[in-house]
């Protein structure tokens, strides 16, 4: 077993190693490539920029592996717990599902826009204050000022040239209709929000 345990740790450590070499030595390159067009008369300050760009995409890339390096080692040992906490809802799958794609669609079609930085999708559900059902559907996209927030649920508001602008106020009348609420809000950092309660099925009801 300590064998066993030793050679796991050898190949770990290998595909750690290889993971970051590569992000490590394109650092390098570009740091002394930065140097280079920085002590040059004149300086160009375009190439120099390029170059720290480049180092700042592989130093987040070396702290994403390195993150998720982590999260594995964190996760032994097992804490386990339930799962499928959440209480039952009703409400008409068919629509729900609707709300759902229709966020998951825009928060794809906000990422699209995003180069510079990774493009995330989190979709998480959890149990809302009080008796109720949350879902979050996240993106790490542009985000939305204060005056979309307001705006984005009217019916034909839209900023897409194709858009109709009626998914997100038809998700909002589903919502409603089921009792619960929509809302979206505008990451500090990036990207934007939107969260959904659903009312929990109470115990007389059941
Ligand atoms: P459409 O997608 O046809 O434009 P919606 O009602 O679904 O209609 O969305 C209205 C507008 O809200 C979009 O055009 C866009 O400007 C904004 N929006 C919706 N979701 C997001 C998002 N995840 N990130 C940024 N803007 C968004």
């Amino acid at each position: 077993m300590h064998a066993n345990r030793v050679a796991t740790l050898g190949q770990l450590s290998a595909s750690i190693a290889h993971e970051v070499n590569q992000p490590i030595g394109a650092t390098l390159n570009n740091a002394s490539a930065a140097l280079h067009w920085l002590s040059k008369e004149p300086v160009d300050l375009e190439k120099a920029r390029t170059a720290l760009n480049r180092i700042f995409a592989n130093g987040n890339r070396v702290s994403e592996v390195i993150g998720r390096m982590r999260a594995l080692f964190k996760k032994a040992p097992l804490r386990k717990e339930d799962v499928e906490g959440l209480p039952l809802i009703r409400g008409d799958r068919v629509q729900l599902q609707q709300v759902i794609m229709n966020l998951i669609v825009n928060a794809i079609e906000a990422l699209t826009s995003v180069c510079e930085r990774s493009r995330e999708l989190v979709i998480t559900t959890a149990k809302g204050e009080p008796d109720s059902v949350l879902v979050e559907v996240r993106d790490s996209g542009p985000g939305l000022s204060s005056l979309d927030l307001e705006r984005i649920f009217d019916a034909f508001y839209t900023t897409k040239p194709g858009g109709m602008g009626m998914g997100l106020s038809i998700c909002r009348s589903i919502i409603e209709a089921h009792g619960g609420q929509l809302r979206a809000a505008a990451d500090q950092l990036q990207g934007t929000t939107f969260q959904f309660t659903l009312p929990a099925q109470s115990n007389q009801a059941a």
